[in-house]
């Protein structure tokens, strides 16, 4: 007996001797959520594919409880127990949430049986409960077209489970929607969570972190790693592949801002302002055109407003350079957001991530009052 839900092994995906899928090796439990990501390219969108049966393996196979799904159709492997959503959401804008409810929940019905014969009662009764799970039960009645993009993403999300499939493949959910709506389709799905298999592909780091329990990260066509998002994005491996693309940072210098970047998050409570400052500050830092420095930015404000765990990063600087440019960055920060312009320290969470990181550091005290006298003469 097996209680995975997916296995797949070897497997390769050839487009024209390109592999967009290559040996790639993975499976789950039943009942867990897990989320993927990767760089634009690394195969997440094709992994899909080729569950759904959209997409035949050139090699290997992927079993859904324990079934070898090897030259199935797409239909066919839908009434087995696996749904999928895709990015931009498929409803019926002319019909009310309702109905595009009462529609899913009866697939093999046609449109006009649904909408001109009243639903059995076990159906009507499945509708109220998917209305509730996915927060439209006040929008029951409104046309599809008249939600927000969201609310669009949240009734496909119930579409999808009134067909109850056993594993939901669920991609992208949040491009696009705002923090709010984010976070409900983050709740959404972690209810969910509660009674089917979910695989979520997501770009969105912000959201993955709201979710996210194991994350597997694929890159080239392979899983590179696989762990909880702390280890994830603290593995080099990861920056490397995320960051990658961004013209002149390497592995070192991205650990050196993330750790000065640590700093104004260390209240848990920073301005959309204040980080566009502190992004600004650090990427100046390290890239010349502002060109560069806007890329940089893009991508530091994905990996950066976390926690990030000191102790981890600090070990892995190894120059004394290096330690001394991340206590001069970490002080600039600090003390550019303190209030008042005598203030050392915005606040005591600061203060104490700020002690943290010289005590990690091993500078010698001589060394750090004379880089934070450096920075202070500079301002
Ligand atoms: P992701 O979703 O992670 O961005 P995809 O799975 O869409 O990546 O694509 C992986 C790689 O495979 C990309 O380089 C893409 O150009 C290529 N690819 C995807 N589908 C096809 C196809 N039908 N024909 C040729 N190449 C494809
Ligand atoms: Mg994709």
């Amino acid at each position: 007996m097996t209680s995975k839900i997916l296995e797949i092994d070897r497997l390769t995906v050839s487009f024209d001797g390109f592999k967009a899928l290559n040996d790639l090796n993975f499976s789950m439990d039943a009942g867990e959520l897990r989320v993927i990501i990767g760089p634009n390219g690394a195969g997440k969108t094709t992994f899909l594919d080729v569950i759904t049966g959209k997409v035949q393996p050139t090699e290997g196979t992927v079993r859904f409880k324990g079934q070898n799904l090897q030259g199935k159709a797409e239909h066919h492997i839908s009434r087995l127990g696996i749904g999928r959503k895709f990015q931009t959401p498929r409803v019926y804008l002319n019909l009310s949430v309702r109905e595009n409810l009462d529609l899913a929940c009866n697939r093999h019905k046609n449109v006009f049986s649904t909408l001109f014969k009243r639903p059995p009662s076990t159906d009507r009764r499945n509708v109220i409960g998917l209305l509730e799970t996915i927060g439209l039960t006040a929008k029951a009645d409104l046309q599809a077209a008249l939600l927000s993009h969201g609310e669009k993403q949240r009734l496909e999300i119930g579409m999808l489970v009134a067909q109850s499939p056993e594993l939901l493949l669920v991609d992208e959910p949040v491009a696009g929607l705002t923090d709010e709506e984010t976070e409900n389709v983050g709740n959404l799905l972690l209810a969910l969570a509660e009674s089917h298999s979910i695989i979520v592909i997501e770009h969105d780091m912000e959201f993955v972190r709201q979710i996210a329990r194991q994350v597997t990260v694929l890159h080239q066509g392979s899983v590179l790693c696989e762990g909880s998002m702390d280890r994830i994005q603290n593995d080099p491996r990861v920056i490397e592949v995320y960051l990658g693309q961004a013209p002149s940072i390497g592995e070192k210098e991205m650990i050196i801002l993330r750790i000065a970047a640590s700093m104004a998050w260390a209240d848990g409570d920073i301005a959309p302002e204040e980080i566009d400052v502190i992004l600004t500050q650090l990427s100046r830092q390290f890239a010349d055109d502002s060109q560069q420095q806007k890329e940089l930015q893009k991508e530091l404000r994905d990996y950066l407003s976390s926690n990030v765990d000191i102790a981890n990063l600090v070990p892995q600087l190894e120059t004394m350079a290096e330690r001394e440019m991340v206590l001069k960055l970490s002080y600039e920060i600090i003390s550019s957001s303190a209030r008042h312009p005598d203030e050392d320290l915005i606040n005591e969470e600061e203060a104490i991530a700020y002690k943290k990181l010289i005590h990690l550091l091993e500078l010698p005290e001589e060394t750090v009052k004379h880089l934070e006298r450096e920075v202070k003469s500079k301002e």
